[in-house]
Parts: structure tokens; sequence; C-alpha cells
């Protein structure tokens, strides 16, 4: 473990302490990523009024995102500081799919950028989960289309109809039951099939505005966090190192056993024992004496 020194100590305050800084988003999202960096930088939110992040791609196919979450946020945030004239701005970026290893299990990602010009700055933080009602489904009757809105946690979580070939027909924002019986039928009679879906805009989505806070926190939280060497803001998880050894034989397995924080700028580093616990992992994932 090396540690350099920059010019001079590291500066009392924090770097980001009461800056201005534009938040690129829409769909009510400002509610759960300003208050975390308020509470602990002091930070002065500018709202990146009539940026139309919806641009940058939508969950109904409308606007295909182009790029990662991770460039799509960069993205915004760079739209955010130019609309509102910042060096500074936060934005985020949802990913939705079925779960690599579990193929019917949908997995939810929300992914929290902070970047800072002054400084050279930039801070990811993510929350990762399968709970989410990412869902849709073809109804061709009222009962399954209930069905369906109950399992999506219908009317807290709105829902979208779509007929397929036909994007003008599109309607998102369904919060009512009332609106849907009144929607649904004439589609129906005319198309046969509809597509329904959950609304993934966070306004619409508690749960994914949940998500989106609990990223939001963790950002905060690495924003906040300076590196002890230099002071430079954003240190925490870089990277893993395996080699969990085997409660039999001792030897190390290709599973975790601590994830490595760092600082982005000098090379100060620190291991932290995995969160779990586990010093130890069994025999069965281990290749001496499971090959
Ligand atoms: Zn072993
Ligand atoms: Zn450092």
């Amino acid at each position: 473990m090396t540690q350099h020194h920059d010019s001079g100590a590291q500066p009392e305050h924090h770097p980001l302490l009461g800056r201005r800084v534009a938040v690129a988003t829409m769909h009510g999202k400002e509610a759960v990523l300003v208050p975390p960096l308020q509470q602990r930088l002091g930070i002065e939110a500018v709202l990146a009024n009539g940026l139309d992040t919806d641009a940058f791609g939508t969950f109904v196919g409308d606007v295909p995102r182009l790029g990662t979450a991770l460039e799509t946020a960069r993205r915004k945030a760079r739209a955010g500081m130019e609309r509102c004239g910042t060096r500074t701005a936060i934005a985020s970026e949802g990913s939705f799919g079925p779960h690599p290893s579990v193929p019917l299990l949908p997995l939810a990602a929300e992914l929290v950028l902070l970047l800072d010009d002054e400084l050279g700055l930039e801070v990811v933080a993510e929350d990762v989960g399968i709970e989410t009602n990412f869902a849709g489904v073809d109804v061709t009757d009222m009962a399954a289309a209930h069905a369906f809105a109950q399992r999506i946690g219908f009317p807290s979580h709105q829902l979208v109809l779509m007929v397929a070939g036909e994007p003008s027909a599109t309607v998102r924002g369904i919060g009512e039951r009332e609106r849907l019986d009144a929607l649904l039928p004439p589609l129906l009679r005319r198309h046969g099939i509809v597509q329904l879906r959950s609304d993934m805009r966070a306004d619409r989505n508690p749960t994914r505005m949940r998500a989106i806070a609990r990223a939001a926190e963790r950002l905060a939280e690495r924003v906040a966090c300076r590196c002890v060497g230099c002071g430079w803001p954003g240190y925490g998880a870089i990277d893993v190192e395996r080699g969990l050894p085997c409660a039999e034989c001792g030897e190390p397995s290709e599973l975790v056993r601590a994830v490595v924080h760092g600082c982005a700028r000098c090379s100060v580093r620190h291991e932290v024992p995995r969160s779990d616990g586990r010093t130890s992992c069994d025999p069965g994932q281990c290749s001496w004496c499971n090959p």
C-alpha cells in the first residue's frame, strides 16, 4: 500500500461544499436525487427545466436508448450543465431486462452519476436487484388485463397500453381503474390484442423511485467520502479481490474475498471484507475439492 501526496495537505472543506448542481432529470426524480447530497454537502440544486430526458430513450420503445446506461447518464448530465450554466450535474438512468442467469426473473438497475468539470470528477453509484414490476403482457380480454394490473401493483403503479405497429395508439400513465376500463374495450374490439406494460417512469412507479433513492443515497455517500491521502472526493469501491479460501482445503477459490476501495486520483487503496461476513467458501465451490 503506497500513497503520495499532491501539492500540500487536503483542503479543510469538501471541494463540492455548497456547489450549484444541475439536476438533469424528469419524472420527479429530483425528490430522491437531491436530498442526500444536500444533507451531506449543502449543494444548491438547479432543476434543468425544459430538458427532455425522454429524448435520450424511453421504456416504451418509441425512442430507443443509444449506448450504455453510463453513457446515457453522462449525456443527460452534460445537457443539464449546459441548460443550467453549472459545472456540476447529477443524472440517472435505469435499465430493465431479463435476469442474466434466471431468464424468467426481471432485473432492474438504477445508475446515478455526478459529474464535476471543475475538478474533473465523475462518481457513479448503482442499485441492482430483482425488486421491480417491469413486465408486459398481450391481452385479449378485460379479465387478463385486470390480472396483469394487479400483478404490477396497479393503481399506485401505473400502466401503459400499446398496440403493435401503431405507436400513435400508445397511452402512458394510466393510474385509475375507470380509465383502464374505458380505454381498453374499444382497443380490444378494434385490434383483438392489446399490449399492457408497467409504466417505468419514476413518478408513475414507486418501486422504481425507491430503487433510485437507494442509488442516490449511495452516490451521496461516495461523493462525500474523501481519500485519506489527498482529499479527493469519491473514495470507494474500485475493484474486487478473488480467492475466498475453501473451508475444507484452504485453497483460494474464484469467489470474491474482499472489495478494494481506492482513490481515483492517487494510489491509496484498502481492502474491505465481504459485506456478508463470509471468510471461506463451501468445498462444492472449490476447484480442488470439487474439480
Ligand atoms: Zn477445497
Ligand atoms: Zn487520493
